[in-house]
């Protein structure tokens, strides 16, 4: 039991990604990954604090896990992530039975952790060792690769400069050689303004390593999250109109339609600038579709900044939409500005948002009906083992059925009949 451990992931692609150098690290070290907490010698949980939602969930989550290690005694637990960032030594005096707290810059100092050596850990070291060697990917078919991490920019209303730390992008080179050992034939470049990306070797931007990535050898779909708006250029557009294997698919959060809203968010657009943006997006690659993130409730948003929210949505016709109600995070510019809307409000506004872009979800849905679509194929179905499953260029499921089991990884053509959900259903073209 002593060599088992369990990693229970929160929160964003940058998590997943560490939880992934967390698992190859310890399978490194003789470590045996079990599905089954109470089987685990070692837990990990790999927080998020995004929202006060995610971060109440570590604390009641701990206090099961103390019953556990009651029970057991010798259990080691782990608390790693933002909310290790974002409360340090203070989890350990809320909740003395965890054995350590690591933040997201002390992933590569797993040794130091377990070894008691650090128990604490969450500085941001220079050196952030990073073994891609060692990466636990959990799919056959696609790879995250981190590019950057932290961010420099200041959105009033966000943490994450304070959890990630400043922005650090990886060697040009290093993407280059994680992307071709990886082996998988999509790939997902991570970073929180992943297009701010700069080689700290050579200077070469987002646009050059989007073009080089695309250029290797056995990479059918390439994507990226999470682009900010104020840093698309045109090196950036070039590389996704002259590469077919970039997704046509662009996850762009905008935050809100109000450019009042905007400037209290720091966003360092209005809305006018960002709809050019996606203007001169569309007009490079027309057949792109967008997807975005979108916060309501933020202090100081009227009724009438709200419908212009709405009024974006409708506008952009975002294939997909992430939206909060935001959420007052602990040392935040956003605090200074005033209480958040009344929870009701926000509520209410969030239900007519969601509805407003269910339609549009279910008309970009419905248009695919009769059509055949690439799909890459990702094994079998999960609702129907005689089914198999793969994305569209944008993302969505596709459950289909096809005379010969489908190659994992291969690009299939499936004729779309269904559109159900959130899902779409199909059959294989030859
Ligand atoms: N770095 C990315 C960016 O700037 O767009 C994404 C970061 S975050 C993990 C994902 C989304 O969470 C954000 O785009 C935002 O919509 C939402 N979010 C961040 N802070 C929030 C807060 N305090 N309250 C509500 N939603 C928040």
């Amino acid at each position: 039991m002593d060599n088992t451990y369990f990693i229970e992931t929160w929160g964003c692609q940058m998590n997943d990604l560490d939880s992934q150098r967390l698992s190859g690290a310890l399978k490194l070290r003789g470590y045996r990954r079990v599905e089954d907490e109470r089987e685990a010698g070692l837990i990990l949980l790999n927080t998020c604090s995004i929202r006060e939602k995610s971060e109440h969930k570590v604390f009641s989550r701990l206090g099961e896990l103390r019953e556990l290690k009651r029970e057991r005694g010798e259990l080691q637990i782990g608390v790693c992530g933002c909310v290790a960032q974002q409360e340090g030594e203070r989890i350990r005096e809320r909740a003395p039975w965890v054995d350590f707290v690591m933040g997201p810059g002390n992933v590569g100092y797993l040794d130091e952790v377990l070894s008691g050596a650090k128990r604490v850990a969450v500085d941001f070291p220079e050196d952030r060792r990073y073994d891609f060697l060692a990466l636990d990917r959990p799919s056959a078919t696609k790879a995250q690769v981190t590019i950057m991490e932290g961010c420099n920019k200041n959105c009033t209303f966000c943490i994450v400069p304070t959890t990630r730390g400043r922005e650090v992008s990886r060697p040009f080179d290093d993407v280059l050689a994680e992307v071709r050992a990886s082996g998988r034939v999509e790939i997902e470049l991570l970073g929180q303004t992943v297009n701010a990306y700069r080689c700290p070797v050579s200077g070469r931007d987002f646009g050059a390593l989007l073009a080089a990535v695309a250029e290797i050898d056995g990479v059918a779909r390439l994507r990226f999250m999470t682009s900010h708006p104020a840093e698309v250029n045109d090196s950036m557009i070039a590389a996704m109109r002259d590469h077919a294997n970039i997704s046509r698919y662009l996850h762009l959060p905008v935050q809100s339609g109000s450019s009042k809203i905007l400037r209290r968010m720091k966003r360092l657009y209005t809305r006018e600038k960002y709809v050019e943006t996606i203007a001169r997006i569309r007009e490079a690659i027309p057949e792109i579709h967008f997807s975005t993130d979108v916060i309501v409730g933020f202090p100081g948003e009227t009724e009438e900044d709200f419908e212009q929210s709405l009024s974006l949505v409708e506008e952009i016709r975002y294939g997909s939409m992430f939206a909060f109600k935001y959420s007052p995070r602990p040392g935040t510019p956003s605090l200074k500005l005033g209480p958040p809307v009344d929870d009701a409000i926000a509520s209410a506004r969030l239900t007519r948002l969601f509805e407003l872009h269910e339609r549009i979800k279910r008309e970009r849905l419905e248009s695919y009906r009769g059509r055949v679509l690439p799909v890459l194929v990702e094994g079998p179905s999960r609702n129907d083992p005689a089914m198999f499953a793969g994305r569209t260029d944008d993302n969505f499921v596709v459950n289909f059925v096809a005379g010969r089991p489908p190659m994992l990884g291969s690009m299939l053509g499936v004729r779309i009949d269904q559109a159900q959900h959130h899902t779409l259903r199909g059959e294989a073209v030859a």
